[in-house]
């Protein structure tokens, strides 16, 4: 796991004297190792302060933005905390924020309940002036509110981490582009400056000759190493070893490359291999299931995105991948739309152990690839693209099932997914492309609705999703205002 821990600050004031404040520093203390405790957090909770002055705030707000390990801000107010010493603080805080509405008592005490425990137990009355001023600075956060010791308080606690986890990711997040997009597509294309402003992502490109250069250095016995992990790894299905070899020695090339560059995700295209024998396919399945980013046909959006969702769901089943709509199944009350790319879909997806497999590949005039095959396996999913609307980004992210297919499809030699979508196939198929959705997603088993969203807050990028509700009407009426929302944004 990347070494991140988040903050949790706690609001007071100094009017209820040392005694109510060393009760609230404790208990906060005790809150936090108890949380951590519950093993339902995937990042640790650092108790820091129990905030009572403007310039406390001030200086935590301060080491958060300068903490690279601290990934966001929990806030809670035990007392009440009188917000107007938090807008210094708050105005310059650069970390996602949750403001986590709980309670250290879980039911109100019949006989113990006098003054004094209201004034130490009033998180109803301090929670709502702390939630004012976060409101009237338009600070985009979280609210969570529920009983701090509730297994579904803390695992939507812990679900929030993720998402702001996939923030700080985002922020160095470099991509490797090796040629650009593929030829007169628009919607790979995007504005770079406005993805790093926004985004944080540096994208730069590499020529692909500096990899057949890195290829050529790769020895006999580091590809025999590699070989022996794909059969573990894998069933290798062909008698085409030398085109297996091939693969090992790109991946050993561009694992290489991207490391050297602390590059996390990268793109490539099948019309710029000068100098390759084949295109990368079973070497870019292999490094995506290790966390690296990918995107086809120059696809540095999705490359990026990919890298970020896997991010988000380290330490998960870690089922994501990149992935392209590639054709419908028309049946009435049975319509199913099938994924698959010509080679790049990832094997953390596989419902069986992936096969290597061999076959000709009709597109960009190269020898045979080496590819993985297999179905990828069924439950509910989300599929997100990210599109570049002039001025702004999109994320669209749309609710998914994923079946097993319902066809074995003995002639097709790539990976393939097959889902139904909300609230139906034909519905979300009018509403993706009213939303001009692109066909390049990433794939997720492992990431919600809500963590896109949430992570689209802290990245300021307009959300749209579909979901069970959603219908083309309400989708343009959101579109609709979103043009408007983001035009005085
Ligand atoms: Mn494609």
């Amino acid at each position: 796991m990347m070494q991140y821990e988040f903050w949790f600050v706690v609001g007071s004031q100094f009017l209820y004297g040392t005694e109510v404040l060393d009760t609230v520093a404790a208990r906060a203390a005790e809150m936090a190792d108890k949380m951590n405790e519950s093993g339902l957090l995937p990042y640790k909770l650092v108790y820091k302060d129990t905030i009572k002055t403007n310039a406390g705030i001030s200086k935590i707000v301060k080491e958060a933005n300068y903490a690279d390990e601290c990934a966001g801000i929990v806030a809670w107010c035990h007392t009440f905390s009188p917000s107007k010493m938090w807008i210094n603080g708050l105005v310059h805080l650069q970390k996602p924020y949750c403001h986590f509405a709980t309670q250290y008592n879980k039911t109100i005490p019949n006989d113990e309940i006098d003054m004094d425990f209201m004034n130490l137990n009033q998180a109803a009355h301090g929670d709502r002036e702390h939630g004012f001023i976060a409101a009237r600075l338009r600070m985009p956060r979280k609210v969570i509110a529920g009983y701090w010791r509730d297994e579904d308080v803390l695992k939507r606690l812990g679900d929030w981490m993720r998402p702001a986890v996939g923030a700080a990711f985002s922020k160095q997040l470099k991509v490797m582009r090796f040629g650009d997009n593929m030829r007169e597509v628009a919607v790979t294309e995007g504005d770079k400056v406005e993805a790093q402003v926004k985004l944080g992502w540096q994208v730069n490109t590499w020529p692909v000759g500096k990899l057949v250069e890195v290829m050529n250095k790769v020895s006999a016995a580091e590809i025999d190493a590699l070989m022996d992990y794909y059969k573990e790894k894998y069933v290798m299905a062909t008698d085409d070893i030398n085109s297996v070899r091939y693969q090992a020695q790109a991946e050993i090339a561009i694992k290489r490359m991207l490391d050297q560059e602390g590059c996390k995700a990268f793109s490539n295209t099948f019309e710029d291999l000068y100098g390759m024998k084949q295109l990368p396919g079973l070497a870019t399945q292999d490094l995506m299931s290790q966390g690296y980013g990918y995107g086809g046909e120059g696809d540095w959006k999705t490359a990026a995105m990919t890298a970020i969702l896997k991010a988000m769901s380290q330490g998960k089943a870690s089922g994501t991948t990149f992935m392209e709509d590639y054709t419908y199944h028309l049946e009435k009350g049975n319509e199913l739309s099938l994924g698959a790319h010509m080679l790049e879909i990832c094997p953390s997806i596989a419902a069986e152990k992936a096969r290597i497999e061999v076959h000709h590949l009709g597109i960009g005039e190269r020898e045979e690839p080496a590819r993985l095959v297999f179905e990828g396996r069924k439950g509910p999913a989300i599929a997100v693209s990210l599109v570049d609307m002039g001025g702004r980004l999109r994320l669209l992210c749309q609710d998914l099932e994923c079946v097993k297919p319902i066809m074995d499809m003995p002639n097709l030699p790539v990976a393939r997914v097959m889902w139904r979508a909300v609230p139906d196939l034909l519905t979300s198929i009018e509403c993706w492309i009213t939303a001009g959705g692109a066909h390049h997603t990433v794939l997720s088993y492992d990431v919600t609705a809500e963590q896109m969203r949430d992570w689209a807050q802290m990245m300021d990028i307009e959300f749209v999703h579909i979901h069970k509700d959603t219908t083309v009407e309400s989708l343009e009426k959101d579109l609709f205002l979103f043009d408007l929302a983001w035009k005085f944004k």
